[in-house]
């Protein structure tokens, strides 16, 4: 079962890193390149915006804090009236799905994944 102090992530050198990556980069130092600690993001921990790792893209499913519930809402606004759909805007989406109740953006956007696209998510 998760915990709200599993580590889910790292921060190092500016950046967030899965620990897949951070291991690979650092090889278990604790210091990344710019003389800093190496920093643990927790299950808990929350974001301004939606968090892929620097290294490999993966989508990091960190909570969102106000600003970044706000923010994420706005990337799928313009995905909606761009027509696009990306493996990321569909994880943004399936992580607003447990901020936000009856919205009318992640409604078109589920909308267009699915019954327009075809997407299954
Ligand atoms: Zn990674």
């Amino acid at each position: 079962m998760s915990q709200p102090f599993d580590v889910i992530a790292y921060t190092a050198d500016a950046c967030v890193y899965c620990p897949i990556c951070v291991n690979d980069m650092y090889e278990g130092k604790s210091i990344d390149y710019e003389g800093n600690e190496i920093g643990p993001v927790f299950r808990d921990s929350e974001f301004d915006y939606p968090t892929v790792c620097e290294s490999c893209g993966n989508y990091l499913d960190l909570r969102l804090t106000t600003d970044g519930v706000t923010y994420s809402l706005g990337l799928l606004r313009d995905a909606v009236y761009d027509y696009t759909v990306t493996d990321f805007l569909i994880s943004v989406a399936n992580t607003l799905d447990r901020y936000l109740q009856d919205n009318y953006i992640l409604d078109q956007f589920d909308i267009m994944t699915k019954d327009v696209l075809g997407i299954d998510k």
